[in-house]
């Protein structure tokens, strides 16, 4: 094979400063072993963008850069990826802003990143691109003539197919797909919603080895749940509380940028019916909430966040003390060394979204507890993490008292069963690490069969009256 080139709507940055954890770590010794090189979105936007790609070496990988004007990219990134594709994936088609110039400018962006691409990737190459902003690369690859080995991984959920059709462009977006060598997805539930848009939008075929039949060729289909360094962030946990008090009182924490996906007010909600129930742990236990702001721009996120703090204050008032605060709420990013220690120092993991990928907070959670004495995880049954995680408290986010009881039942849990459960967990998480998915993945794509450029001549004649829809 010649070099591993990863594509995603951003590049590490160029000096290896926020390295530290997600993606970077799990690729960068994959690049670094196979000469690799990272292309992604340039920092910051221009009004003259270069035409080709800004390389920049760094000891381990190398890193192209890709310009755009920030009209163009407001539009693909806050637009179509953030107000249509974000909501849509994610089950909340209420919120979708349907805009035509949001479509033109993500497909703009697709086509102009392929034909950078396409100047500087050789046949041998192997390309994984990541994650929704950047569905249409492979098609626009391939129209292009190229032939070699493109996959892709999606790192959010995919829904099912009712959820998927409320999307202006969804024929589209399934022929995209289906123009990729390998698709991963994070779980078996989103594995199911992939083939069936399949089945219904381009007449897929099932093969018994899993992989689709798609306008004559085989699209090679996984499961593939990403995860983190387990060992990594243990040591991060273990070495911080070493220097570290612990809190002064038993603790419940959750950690989620400030998304309506993370299903903020509805843990609240929970919280809130777990004091009015139990009120022998009021003033006894206390919630940290650390939601960092992330896309503030997009109206639906100034939303969310009035409803959290109008429901955080009202716990506060109607149950607080002078000694004693409810919910402490943080909004602000904390770094991971920091979060490391405050996951060990608390006695319950509170993850609640209400549809999400995968959600590596349960994980790193389950990373950072004492063997000895570990915290209790509770986890809703919408996050991708709860197909391998049955171990923890699997809750209804939507169900308030769903989310009060198991609070209860964490907190009251004894040492034995607590010490059990997180035996499992770990046990599981240190086998499927983010090295093991990465690997997973690679071997995937480097098993799959390269284009013949004939064939793709033909299919790209072929593709308008094969998408039947
Ligand atoms: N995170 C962080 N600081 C914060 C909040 C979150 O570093 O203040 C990290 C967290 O440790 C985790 C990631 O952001 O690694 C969130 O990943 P997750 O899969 O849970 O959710 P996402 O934000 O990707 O939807």
């Amino acid at each position: 094979m010649g070099r591993l080139v990863i594509v995603s709507n951003r590049a590490p940055s160029v000096d290896g400063t926020g390295d530290s954890g997600g993606l970077v770590v799990a690729l960068k010794d994959a690049l670094s072993e196979q000469g690799g090189l990272w292309i992604g979105g340039a920092p910051e936007q221009t009004d003259t963008p270069s035409a080709s790609l800004v390389f920049h070496q760094r000891p381990d990988f190398d890193i192209a850069l890709f310009e755009m004007e920030p009209e163009l990219y407001r539009d693909y990134y806050l637009g179509y990826s953030n107000s249509v594709l974000w909501p849509a994936l994610h089950g909340r088609v209420d919120l979708i802003d349907v805009q035509p110039h949001y479509s033109i400018a993500y497909r703009e962006v697709a086509r102009r990143l392929a034909r950078q691409i396409a100047d500087i990737v050789t046949h041998d190459d192997v390309i994984w691109v990541h994650d929704y902003q950047l569905i249409p690369l492979a098609h626009e690859l391939k129209a292009l003539g190229l032939t070699s080995r493109i996959g892709f991984f999606l790192h959010i959920p995919l829904p099912d197919l009712q959820t998927f059709k409320a999307i202006p462009d969804w024929q589209d977006l399934a022929g995209w797909l289906a123009d990729y060598d390998l698709l991963g997805l994070q779980t078996q539930r989103d594995l199911g919603h992939l083939i069936n848009i399949f089945r219904h939008t381009l007449r897929g075929e099932l093969r018994a080895n899993g992989n689709m039949g798609i306008n004559g060729r085989e699209v090679v289909l996984g499961c593939f749940p990403i995860s983190i360094d387990v060992q990594g962030f243990r040591r991060l946990a273990v070495e911080g509380a070493a220097q570290t008090a612990p809190a002064p009182m038993p603790r419940l924490i959750g950690v989620d940028r400030l998304d309506y996906s993370k299903g903020l007010p509805h843990r609240l909600l929970g919280y809130e019916a777990f004091l009015s129930q139990n009120t022998r742990f009021c003033s006894n236990v206390g919630l940290l909430q650390i939601a960092p702001p992330t896309r503030d721009d997009v109206d639906a996120y100034k939303a969310i966040r009035s409803e959290l703090e109008h429901l955080a204050g009202r716990i506060n008032g109607s149950f607080g003390t002078i000694d004693w605060t409810p919910v402490q709420y943080i909004h602000r990013s904390l770094p991971r060394d920091e979060l490391a220690v405050l996951y060990r120092y608390s006695q319950v993991g509170l993850v609640t979204p209400l549809f999400d990928g995968m959600n590596l907070v349960a994980k790193e959670y389950v990373a950072a507890q004492d063997e000895a004495d570990p915290g209790v995880l509770i986890l809703s049954q919408f996050a991708g993490a709860a197909e391998e995680m049955s171990d923890a408290l699997i809750v209804n986010p939507h169900n308030p008292q769903d989310i009060a009881d198991a609070i209860r039942t964490a907190l009251e849990m004894p040492l034995a069963e607590r010490r059990q459960r997180h035996d499992a967990l770990y046990g599981h998480l240190e086998k499927h690490d983010v090295g093991h998915w990465s690997a997973a993945f690679l071997n995937r794509l480097l098993s799959v069969e390269q284009a013949d450029p004939e064939w793709l001549a033909r299919v790209s004649g072929l593709e308008s009256r094969a998408r039947t829809g």
